[in-house]
């Protein structure tokens, strides 16, 4: 069973609820604690002028679910209402067909979470709908903001009560208590008062908004489904790859420091604040986003292609055969192997069945967790120098325990190649990170890394590369930090980023 919440559902009581999943839950499950990747907040999306809104939103929702796993949530607005269903696991699990039919009206917004601020309740998944000095409001955000704890308490002394632990809800506080005379200067307002990152839209009974932090953070774009019979249907989401499962046309980026509003009488804009730095998360091009999506004005297929290629260049050795550790390394390889001119092959097959949470093995084996996702190919890799092709190590033990299966499966030799630079530090901007003491390159040496992973031999693109190939002349700012310890905000978790007391 998955458990929901309701908040404002016609002919329904607030309350939480028990919906049938569409999961096997007759066996028993444990979480799936493998996963070696880092994690991304959440993705968004907003529906405004279409008569099944909800629905739209799901399928946009059901596109982004790559961005969160642990909730997702969907409000709708008909003028009057505004509806808010929300609950924990997949987009699929909770959002049957039953569900849907209790969210009317022409307006949505929704949200899929993976939580870094807040705890894992059903509270805390998005969207957060507030009744506030302002009227009812629905937000759904993707980031981190940094200069929590100041708003937080100050907006506590003014009289604020928090519903939520998630740093979401300070924005819509923030607007509750804006003096500002109209809703959408308040929104402008509490917008300038927050750092850190954020791409949000957020809902009233008549209107949707949506807005980027100056810095720009986090993607998000605009698109329209063309209307024949009426107006035409707007919509926002966290990547555009959404777009085409709704059959919408990109239409731009929402930009750094942009608020925009639609309401049934057009779309209008204004930048809330000008003169900052962009600084993009350039980790939405090596992993996060999708290779199907355009993000800052750019594919991220292309930029994928250009790391590979650009770590060929670099650091090529002799080999046989070019193998990506899938799926995400895949379109690096695809590059790398172009531009070596060696062949590339899947020598390492996943098991896309492999969830957040598998049935537990009546008898655990070494490295159980990386064999339930990835299995070698043999016959591709016996006898043969292999490179692989993958687009990060965090920790190193994962990294590791792929070698070791390559080289199990007959390899001549491993050789480790990474489509981004060593990450020596920590994310404050919306991705799950671990702390320094458990980044292997904030700790360890590339040789020493090297020896870690048991490779014949490791290497990473370098910094200059990465931002040349993600950004393809287009000039786009980028975020670094994780790979320079250098952050383009005033405040960091100080704690966070003092080096290791002990190496890993
Ligand atoms: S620190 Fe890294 S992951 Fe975080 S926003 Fe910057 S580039 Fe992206």
């Amino acid at each position: 069973m998955t458990r929901i919440l309701l908040q404002g559902v016609p002919g329904v009581a607030d309350r939480t609820h028990e919906v049938q999943s569409l999961t096997t839950d007759h066996c028993p499950r444990i979480p799936y604690q493998e996963d070696p990747k880092l994690k991304e907040e959440c993705g968004v999306v907003a529906i405004h002028g279409h008569p099944d809104a909800a629905r739209q939103a799901y399928l946009g929702l059901y596109a982004l679910q790559h961005r969160g796993q642990e909730s997702a949530g969907i409000a709708t607005a008909d003028g009057t209402r505004l509806a808010n269903i929300k609950g924990m696991g997949l987009v699929s699990e909770i959002f049957t067909d039953d569900v849907l039919q209790k969210l009317p009206g022409s307006m949505a917004i929704g949200h899929t979470r993976y939580s870094t601020t807040g705890d894992s309740a059903l509270l805390n998944a998005q969207p957060i709908r507030v009744d506030s000095t302002k009227g009812l409001i629905a937000i759904a955000h993707n980031g981190n903001l940094v200069n929590l704890g100041n708003v937080r308490a100050r907006l506590e002394r003014a009289g604020a009560y928090f519903q939520t632990t998630s740093d979401s809800e300070i924005i819509v506080q923030l607007i509750a208590h804006s003096r500002a005379g109209t809703l959408v200067d308040a929104i402008a307002d509490s917008l300038s008062q927050v750092e850190g990152a954020f791409s949000i839209v957020m809902m009233t009974r008549d209107r949707i908004f949506a807005a980027r932090d100056p810095r720009g953070f986090r993607p998000l774009s605009m698109g329209r489904i063309r209307n024949t019979d009426g107006p035409d249907t707007i919509v926002f989401a966290s990547e555009t790859c959404a777009f085409d499962l709704l059959r919408a046309d990109y239409e731009r980026d929402v930009l750094p420091g942009e608020l925009v509003m639609v309401t049934e009488d057009g779309v209008t804009s204004r930048q809330y604040s000008t003169g900052v730095p962009q600084t993009s998360c350039i980790f939405e091009h090596v992993y996060f986003a999708r290779p199907d999506s355009r993000i800052y004005g750019r594919w991220v297929q292309e930029s994928r292609d250009q790391m590979g290629r650009q770590l060929a260049r670099e650091s090529h050795v002799p080999s046989d055969v070019i193998v990506p550790v899938p799926d995400s390394g895949v379109t690096a390889a695809i590059g790398y192997a172009e531009q070596c001119g060696v062949p590339f092959r899947f020598g390492l097959i996943r098991n896309h069945y492999v969830g957040r949470t598998f049935i537990e093995p009546e008898q655990r084996v070494r490295d159980f967790g990386v064999k339930l996702k990835l299995n070698p190919v043999r016959n591709l890799l016996e006898g043969k120098r292999v490179i692989l092709i993958d687009d990060s190590i965090i920790r190193g033990t994962t990294s590791r325990k792929i070698v070791r299966m390559v080289r199990g499966a007959g390899a001549k030799e491993v050789h480790l190649r990474i489509s981004c630079p060593p990450t020596i530090s920590p994310c404050f901007y919306g991705v799950d990170t671990p702390s320094k003491r458990d980044l292997i390159a904030a700790n360890k040496t590339i040789e020493e890394i090297r020896q870690f992973i048991e490779a014949d031999s490791l290497a990473y693109l370098s910094l200059d590369g990465m931002t040349k190939a993600c950004d393809g002349g287009e000039g786009t700012g980028f975020c670094v930090a994780c790979y320079t310890g250098n952050y383009p905000t005033q405040w960091v978790d100080v704690e966070d980023i003092l080096p290791a007391a002990a190496s890993v």
